[in-house]
Protein backbone atom coordinates (compact mmCIF):
# COMPACT_ATOMS: atom_id res chain seq x y z
CA UNK A 1 0.00 0.00 0.00
CA UNK A 2 1.06 3.50 -0.87
CA UNK A 3 2.43 5.85 2.31
CA UNK A 4 3.02 9.52 0.78
CA UNK A 5 4.13 12.26 2.84
CA UNK A 6 3.56 15.00 -0.09
CA UNK A 7 4.89 17.88 1.52
CA UNK A 8 8.10 18.46 3.46
CA UNK A 9 11.12 20.55 3.67
CA UNK A 10 15.05 20.18 4.22
CA UNK A 11 17.49 21.98 5.75
CA UNK A 12 17.80 25.08 3.28
CA UNK A 13 14.59 26.25 4.64
CA UNK A 14 15.61 29.82 6.64
CA UNK A 15 12.82 29.14 9.07
CA UNK A 16 13.22 25.24 9.16
CA UNK A 17 15.35 23.56 12.63
CA UNK A 18 18.64 22.69 10.13
CA UNK A 19 17.50 18.83 10.49
CA UNK A 20 18.99 16.56 7.53
CA UNK A 21 16.65 16.37 4.84
CA UNK A 22 18.31 12.94 4.91
CA UNK A 23 18.00 11.75 8.32
CA UNK A 24 13.96 12.91 7.74
CA UNK A 25 13.83 10.52 5.05
CA UNK A 26 15.80 7.81 7.20
CA UNK A 27 12.70 8.10 9.64
CA UNK A 28 10.10 8.04 6.70
CA UNK A 29 11.62 4.74 5.40
CA UNK A 30 11.67 3.58 9.12
CA UNK A 31 7.79 4.59 9.49
CA UNK A 32 6.88 2.72 6.17
CA UNK A 33 6.65 5.33 4.04
CA UNK A 34 6.75 4.34 0.22
CA UNK A 35 6.38 8.31 -1.37
CA UNK A 36 8.08 11.39 0.07
CA UNK A 37 7.72 14.58 -1.68
CA UNK A 38 10.78 17.35 -1.39
CA UNK A 39 8.90 20.18 -1.31
CA UNK A 40 11.09 23.42 -0.48
CA UNK A 41 10.03 27.11 -0.36
CA UNK A 42 11.77 28.54 -3.86
CA UNK A 43 12.85 31.90 -3.75
CA UNK A 44 10.26 34.97 -4.12
CA UNK A 45 10.41 37.48 -7.07
CA UNK A 46 12.51 40.26 -5.84
CA UNK A 47 9.96 42.84 -7.87
CA UNK A 48 7.36 40.92 -5.02
CA UNK A 49 9.41 41.12 -1.49
CA UNK A 50 9.50 45.15 -1.80
CA UNK A 51 5.53 44.72 -2.12
CA UNK A 52 5.64 42.68 1.05
CA UNK A 53 5.08 45.11 4.37
CA UNK A 54 6.70 42.75 6.71
CA UNK A 55 10.33 43.54 8.38
CA UNK A 56 13.79 42.25 5.89
CA UNK A 57 14.49 40.22 8.26
CA UNK A 58 11.06 38.30 8.70
CA UNK A 59 10.87 38.43 4.81
CA UNK A 60 14.61 36.84 4.67
CA UNK A 61 13.14 33.95 6.67
CA UNK A 62 10.46 32.82 4.65
CA UNK A 63 12.08 31.12 1.48
CA UNK A 64 15.51 30.14 -0.06
CA UNK A 65 17.83 32.59 -1.49
CA UNK A 66 18.32 32.74 -5.38
CA UNK A 67 21.84 31.35 -4.88
CA UNK A 68 20.74 28.23 -3.03
CA UNK A 69 18.18 27.00 -5.62
CA UNK A 70 20.38 24.60 -7.79
CA UNK A 71 22.43 23.18 -4.72
CA UNK A 72 18.71 22.48 -3.34
CA UNK A 73 17.78 20.52 -6.57
CA UNK A 74 21.11 18.60 -6.38
CA UNK A 75 20.12 17.71 -3.05
CA UNK A 76 16.85 16.64 -3.08
CA UNK A 77 18.15 14.04 -6.63
CA UNK A 78 21.29 12.65 -5.15
CA UNK A 79 18.55 11.89 -2.23
CA UNK A 80 16.20 10.42 -4.69
CA UNK A 81 18.96 8.41 -6.12
CA UNK A 82 20.52 6.96 -2.59
CA UNK A 83 17.08 5.90 -1.78
CA UNK A 84 15.75 4.77 -4.77
CA UNK A 85 15.87 1.45 -3.06
CA UNK A 86 13.53 2.25 -0.39
CA UNK A 87 11.44 4.81 -0.84
CA UNK A 88 10.03 6.67 -3.94
CA UNK A 89 11.36 10.43 -3.23
CA UNK A 90 9.62 12.87 -5.37
CA UNK A 91 11.70 16.68 -5.95
CA UNK A 92 9.38 19.73 -5.76
CA UNK A 93 8.97 22.66 -4.93
CA UNK A 94 6.35 24.85 -2.25
CA UNK A 95 5.25 26.74 -5.01
CA UNK A 96 4.11 30.34 -3.46
CA UNK A 97 0.92 31.92 -5.08
CA UNK A 98 1.84 35.26 -5.61
CA UNK A 99 -0.82 37.56 -7.60
CA UNK A 100 -0.21 39.72 -9.75
CA UNK A 101 3.70 37.46 -10.42
CA UNK A 102 2.50 34.80 -12.63
CA UNK A 103 5.18 35.72 -15.37
CA UNK A 104 7.91 35.54 -12.03
CA UNK A 105 6.37 32.31 -11.21
CA UNK A 106 6.34 31.06 -15.08
CA UNK A 107 9.51 31.80 -15.29
CA UNK A 108 10.92 30.13 -12.36
CA UNK A 109 9.09 26.44 -13.47
CA UNK A 110 9.86 27.38 -16.66
CA UNK A 111 13.47 26.88 -15.79
CA UNK A 112 13.41 24.39 -12.73
CA UNK A 113 10.33 22.26 -13.99
CA UNK A 114 12.17 19.83 -15.70
CA UNK A 115 13.95 19.12 -12.52
CA UNK A 116 10.53 18.21 -10.43
CA UNK A 117 7.92 15.78 -10.80
CA UNK A 118 6.03 16.92 -8.08
CA UNK A 119 5.00 20.08 -6.20
CA UNK A 120 2.25 22.12 -3.81
CA UNK A 121 1.00 25.84 -4.65
CA UNK A 122 0.37 27.34 -1.17
CA UNK A 123 -0.95 30.85 -0.40
CA UNK A 124 1.49 32.17 2.08
CA UNK A 125 0.82 36.25 1.40
CA UNK A 126 -2.15 38.23 1.04
CA UNK A 127 -2.92 42.34 1.16
CA UNK A 128 -2.70 43.30 4.87
CA UNK A 129 -1.67 46.50 6.81
CA UNK A 130 0.76 48.43 4.37
CA UNK A 131 0.53 46.13 1.49
CA UNK A 132 1.18 42.02 0.87
CA UNK A 133 1.55 40.77 4.43
CA UNK A 134 2.35 37.06 5.83
CA UNK A 135 -0.58 34.71 6.97
CA UNK A 136 1.49 32.54 8.91
CA UNK A 137 4.39 33.99 10.29
CA UNK A 138 3.03 34.79 14.16
CA UNK A 139 -0.42 35.11 15.92
CA UNK A 140 0.79 38.92 16.59
CA UNK A 141 2.04 39.64 13.21
CA UNK A 142 -1.52 38.06 11.79
CA UNK A 143 -3.54 40.50 13.74
CA UNK A 144 -1.58 43.65 12.87
CA UNK A 145 -1.04 43.15 9.49
CA UNK A 146 -4.18 41.11 8.61
CA UNK A 147 -7.13 41.15 10.95
CA UNK A 148 -7.00 44.99 11.41
CA UNK A 149 -6.82 44.85 7.94
CA UNK A 150 -9.90 43.03 7.42
CA UNK A 151 -11.52 43.36 10.83
CA UNK A 152 -13.31 40.14 11.02
CA UNK A 153 -12.70 36.49 10.34
CA UNK A 154 -15.62 36.48 8.14
CA UNK A 155 -13.84 39.04 5.93
CA UNK A 156 -10.50 37.57 6.16
CA UNK A 157 -12.01 34.62 5.08
CA UNK A 158 -13.99 35.64 1.95
CA UNK A 159 -10.29 37.15 0.52
CA UNK A 160 -8.12 34.54 1.22
CA UNK A 161 -10.77 32.06 -0.51
CA UNK A 162 -11.06 34.26 -3.21
CA UNK A 163 -7.03 34.33 -3.81
CA UNK A 164 -7.13 30.60 -3.25
CA UNK A 165 -9.63 30.12 -6.16
CA UNK A 166 -7.59 32.07 -8.24
CA UNK A 167 -4.45 30.08 -7.35
CA UNK A 168 -6.16 27.20 -9.22
CA UNK A 169 -7.19 29.16 -12.29
CA UNK A 170 -3.91 30.99 -11.90
CA UNK A 171 -1.81 30.26 -15.49
CA UNK A 172 1.57 29.18 -14.47
CA UNK A 173 2.38 26.99 -17.29
CA UNK A 174 3.23 23.13 -18.07
CA UNK A 175 4.86 22.58 -14.72
CA UNK A 176 2.45 24.28 -12.31
CA UNK A 177 1.74 21.91 -9.39
CA UNK A 178 -1.38 20.15 -9.35
CA UNK A 179 -2.03 20.33 -5.25
CA UNK A 180 -3.25 22.46 -3.53
CA UNK A 181 -1.41 23.75 -0.20
CA UNK A 182 -2.71 23.87 3.11
CA UNK A 183 -6.04 25.67 2.30
CA UNK A 184 -7.10 27.06 5.14
CA UNK A 185 -4.32 28.68 6.43
CA UNK A 186 -6.24 31.80 7.50
CA UNK A 187 -7.46 29.93 10.48
CA UNK A 188 -3.82 28.98 11.80
CA UNK A 189 -4.05 31.77 14.91
CA UNK A 190 -8.01 31.19 15.12
CA UNK A 191 -8.04 30.30 18.85
CA UNK A 192 -5.25 33.15 19.86
CA UNK A 193 -8.44 35.49 18.80
CA UNK A 194 -10.47 34.84 22.06
CA UNK A 195 -12.95 37.30 21.83
CA UNK A 196 -14.00 36.90 18.33
CA UNK A 197 -15.95 34.99 15.92
CA UNK A 198 -13.24 32.86 14.48
CA UNK A 199 -15.15 30.26 12.91
CA UNK A 200 -15.72 29.39 9.10
CA UNK A 201 -18.49 31.62 8.78
CA UNK A 202 -21.32 30.16 6.65
CA UNK A 203 -20.84 32.31 3.72
CA UNK A 204 -17.51 30.95 3.40
CA UNK A 205 -18.57 27.62 3.70
CA UNK A 206 -20.50 28.22 0.39
CA UNK A 207 -17.45 30.18 -1.38
CA UNK A 208 -15.18 26.14 0.06
CA UNK A 209 -17.89 23.94 -1.08
CA UNK A 210 -17.95 25.86 -4.65
CA UNK A 211 -14.18 25.90 -4.71
CA UNK A 212 -13.98 22.29 -4.15
CA UNK A 213 -16.33 21.11 -6.85
CA UNK A 214 -14.02 23.38 -9.14
CA UNK A 215 -10.92 21.71 -7.92
CA UNK A 216 -12.40 17.89 -8.67
CA UNK A 217 -12.96 19.41 -12.28
CA UNK A 218 -9.77 20.81 -12.13
CA UNK A 219 -8.73 17.72 -11.02
CA UNK A 220 -5.91 18.72 -8.46
CA UNK A 221 -5.15 17.43 -5.42
CA UNK A 222 -5.11 18.36 -1.65
CA UNK A 223 -2.92 18.46 0.52
CA UNK A 224 -4.30 16.88 3.79
CA UNK A 225 -1.92 19.01 6.09
CA UNK A 226 -1.62 17.89 9.79
CA UNK A 227 0.84 20.78 10.83
CA UNK A 228 -2.03 22.63 12.18
CA UNK A 229 -2.77 19.92 14.46
CA UNK A 230 0.23 20.99 16.29
CA UNK A 231 0.07 24.61 16.44
CA UNK A 232 -1.02 25.91 19.97
CA UNK A 233 -3.97 28.28 18.37
CA UNK A 234 -5.07 26.07 15.42
CA UNK A 235 -5.52 22.46 16.99
CA UNK A 236 -6.82 21.46 13.80
CA UNK A 237 -5.76 19.94 10.15
CA UNK A 238 -5.51 22.12 7.60
CA UNK A 239 -8.67 21.30 6.28
CA UNK A 240 -10.40 20.95 8.61
CA UNK A 241 -12.10 17.74 9.18
CA UNK A 242 -15.50 18.26 7.88
CA UNK A 243 -14.25 20.32 5.13
CA UNK A 244 -11.69 17.30 4.05
CA UNK A 245 -15.00 14.92 3.96
CA UNK A 246 -16.65 17.46 1.81
CA UNK A 247 -13.57 16.84 -0.29
CA UNK A 248 -13.51 13.20 0.20
CA UNK A 249 -17.60 13.20 -0.83
CA UNK A 250 -16.53 14.95 -4.47
CA UNK A 251 -13.55 12.17 -5.20
CA UNK A 252 -10.64 14.80 -4.34
CA UNK A 253 -7.31 13.13 -3.55
CA UNK A 254 -6.84 14.28 -0.56
CA UNK A 255 -2.77 13.44 -0.25
CA UNK A 256 -1.43 13.40 3.57
CA UNK A 257 1.21 16.40 3.97
CA UNK A 258 3.36 16.48 7.50
CA UNK A 259 5.01 19.83 6.18
CA UNK A 260 7.97 18.73 8.43
CA UNK A 261 10.45 21.28 8.95
CA UNK A 262 12.57 19.05 11.45
CA UNK A 263 13.28 15.22 12.02
CA UNK A 264 10.80 15.24 15.03
CA UNK A 265 7.86 16.32 12.73
CA UNK A 266 7.83 13.27 10.73
CA UNK A 267 4.93 10.61 10.62
CA UNK A 268 3.38 13.40 12.83
CA UNK A 269 -0.36 13.23 12.35
CA UNK A 270 -0.86 10.05 9.91
CA UNK A 271 -2.38 7.96 11.85
CA UNK A 272 -4.91 10.96 12.33
CA UNK A 273 -5.07 11.11 8.04
CA UNK A 274 -5.47 7.25 7.79
CA UNK A 275 -8.20 6.72 10.23
CA UNK A 276 -10.36 9.45 8.15
CA UNK A 277 -9.85 7.90 4.90
ZN1 LIG B 1 8.40 26.17 5.37
FE1 LIG C 1 3.32 26.34 3.35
Amino acid sequence: MKKWDGHTHTEFCPHGSGDLVETMIEKAIGLGFTDYSITEHPPMPAAFEREIANSPEDIATAALRWDQLDAYFKKAHEMKQKYKDQIRIHVGLEVDFLPGFEADTRALLREYGSQMDDGVLSLHFMPGVGGWRFIDFSATDFEAGIWKHYGSFAAIQKAYYGIIRESLFADLGPAKPRRLGHISLCQKFQHYFKNDQTAITGAARDQVSQLLKEVKDQQYQLDWNTAGLYKEFCQETYPPLDIAQVAQSLGIELIYGSDSHALEDIGRGYNYYEKHQ
